[in-house]
């Protein structure tokens, strides 16, 4: 049996109108307001869609795929949770339609059900249910924060919006529903239209529930007339529902969601304690303040292939690369300034190379395949060249050591067995032990994911900037540096200043300061521990010898 505290709180937050509006950084900001009080919270993302986890999917078009410490490749409003919230999130607090049909097919092929038919209802609304139980029980919290991805109306999230009715019938004290929804403002009327939304309000009463509080987003702020019509025609009290205009930075919104008192509005419902303010909601807003005042800015180039598709799918991509960026930038008190560059760019002709002068350093994110791979070695050679600040990141990491391998050790064919598994020298290669999985098909099972341990060598970059021997960072990769290439790499200067504890796995390269100001790659993604009040080390050395270029 799961059994969470007595009396435990579960607040589900439920998208109405359209998708993309913000639902995931309200639930992470309704987490950030309610723990401020002082209560345990934990936040889980529902994806209705079929898929195990979101390994599979493609970032272009579904956005970052964020890796938790276990491992679990989820998606990135996950890393939105674990940034607001300043902590890590566990495979409990995840789930989708493919794993909960999963779980319970494999239920019935092991005869859990003793012969009955086994039906949507109510066998996958009680795994459902089982799975936000258990998930509240192992991190001991006090109120759970369940979004629901996708929109009221939806085929797919009908089942979750179920559980969410199934388990308010039970324990209506205990059960809070809100609703974020989108108001439009359309350029022929130039009037706020609140019609969407009380559709979508009533459409939620056909499943059973009624909204508590309606987040209302929109381009701008709602007024009173409009506060008035959506309370009479959702049943919602005018002063439940909170206006929630488009602002500059997401990390405001936990701010102004408090001007309008979300926080007693939520406690009071659901009759609990108002609790104190604390903090680090003061320091929270430091950091906003930060981010409003910083002038002076860096210019980063972040040189890619996600990049043709248009500019909003890229941001989505590298979601966390970004918000790292920032954090680190604006503990400096610097505005970043990040260009998108197609590595593609780079291929054919050289000389377009110069214009990464313009910047004050040059980031090669994570990535797969073969697009753009030599832009990105040129680039990387570029930088290295003219002693522009260079970091880069898993395959960032990995192309650096072969830019090393081919322009400073001469082995002109160095190569990843990713693209040239043929190859004669394979610099960047699996471990034996992996390639008996992938010769058996088995690629899942050959990434290296999660949070893994390093040991940091005296006297490096990366020792002085984390300032400890050994680190924690998350993984998300198939290939590792060939160990047979590490003895010529180092005495040509190339210093491996993170190893596994095993020494086997090369975490980090880096040249000495003497070398270069700043060129360091990490085989982790530092970019999935970074917060506002807790900027990543290695960024923010990164962007310190970008600012001190600038001088
Ligand atoms: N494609 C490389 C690998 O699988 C790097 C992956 C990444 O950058 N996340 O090892």
């Amino acid at each position: 049996m799961n059994s969470p505290k007595k009396d435990h709180k579960y607040i589900f937050v439920i998208g109405g109108v359209m998708s993309g509006v913000g639902k995931g950084i309200a639930t992470a900001s309704i987490g950030k307001i309610l723990e401020s009080r002082g209560y345990k919270i934990n936040p889980i993302k529902i994806d209705p869609y079929l898929n195990i986890d979101a390994g599979t999917m493609n970032p272009t078009e579904h956005g970052e795929v964020f890796v938790l410490n276990s491992g679990l490749e989820t998606d990135q409003d996950m890393g939105n949770y674990e940034r607001f919230m300043g902590r890590n999130l566990t495979n409990h607090d995840y789930m989708t339609s493919g794993m909960v049909y999963k779980a319970v097919i494999d239920k019935e092929r092991a005869l859990y059900y003793k012969g009955k038919c086994v039906e949507a209802l109510p066998h996958i609304t009680e795994e459902i249910i089982s799975r936000i139980e258990k998930s509240a029980q192992v991190n001991k919290s006090d109120i759970s924060i369940i979004e629901i991805g996708g929109t009221i109306g939806d085929f797919q999230n009908a089942l979750f919006i179920e559980a969410a009715r199934m388990m308010k019938m039970k324990h209506p004290q205990n059960i809070l529903t809100i609703v974020v929804s989108y108001l439009p403002v359309p350029s022929k009327i130039g009037e706020m239209k609140t019609k969407p939304t009380q559709n979508a309000v009533r459409q939620l009463n056909s499943h059973g529930l009624q909204a508590d509080l309606i987040i209302a987003r929109s381009e701008m702020a709602l007024d009173r007339k409009r506060k008035e019509k959506l309370s009479v025609w959702c049943n919602v009290s005018a002063d439940h529902i909170i206006s929630a205009p488009d602002i500059e930075s997401i990390y405001e919104v936990p701010i102004n969601f408090e001007k309008d008192n979300i926080g007693d509005l939520i406690l009071k419902a659901l009759s609990m304690k108002l609790g104190h303010k604390n903090g680090e909601m003061k320091e929270w807003a430091r950091f906003v303040s930060k981010v409003k005042t910083a002038k002076a800015s860096v210019k980063i180039a972040v040189v890619g292939k996600y990049f043709d598709t248009g500019d909003f799918v890229l941001s989505d991509a590298y979601i966390s690369v970004i918000e790292a960026l920032k954090f680190s930038s604006y503990h400096l008190n610097r505005k970043p300034e990040i260009s998108w560059i197609n590595a593609k760019h780079f291929e054919k002709d050289k000389s377009k190379l110069k214009i990464l002068k313009d910047y004050d350093c040059v980031l090669v994110p994570g990535g797969f395949g073969e697009t753009g791979i030599e832009g990105k070695i040129n680039a990387i050679r570029f930088a290295r060249e003219n002693k522009i600040p260079y970091f880069g990141l898993c395959y960032g990491m990995q192309l650096a050591v072969i830019e090393y391998a081919r322009n400073v050790l001469g082995i002109k064919d160095a190569h990843t067995a990713e693209i040239n598994p043929k190859g004669k020298h394979l610099l960047i290669d699996v471990m034996p032990e992996q390639k008996e999985l992938i010769e058996k098909g088995k690629y899942g099972g050959s990434m290296r994911l999660g949070a893994y341990k390093a040991v940091l060598k005296q006297g490096t970059i990366a020792r002085r900037a984390y300032g400890t021997a050994e680190v924690s960072e998350r993984h998300r990769h198939r290939y590792e540096v060939n160990p047979e290439y590490i003895a010529r790499l180092e005495e040509a200067g190339l210093i491996f200043s993170g190893r596994s504890p095993d020494g086997r796995l090369m975490e980090i390269a880096e040249l000495s300061k003497k070398e270069h100001p700043f060129f360091l790659g990490t085989q982790f993604h530092p970019e999935f521990q970074a917060g506002p009040l807790a900027p990543h080390k290695l960024f923010t050395e990164f962007l310190k010898a970008a600012i001190a270029r600038k001088k």
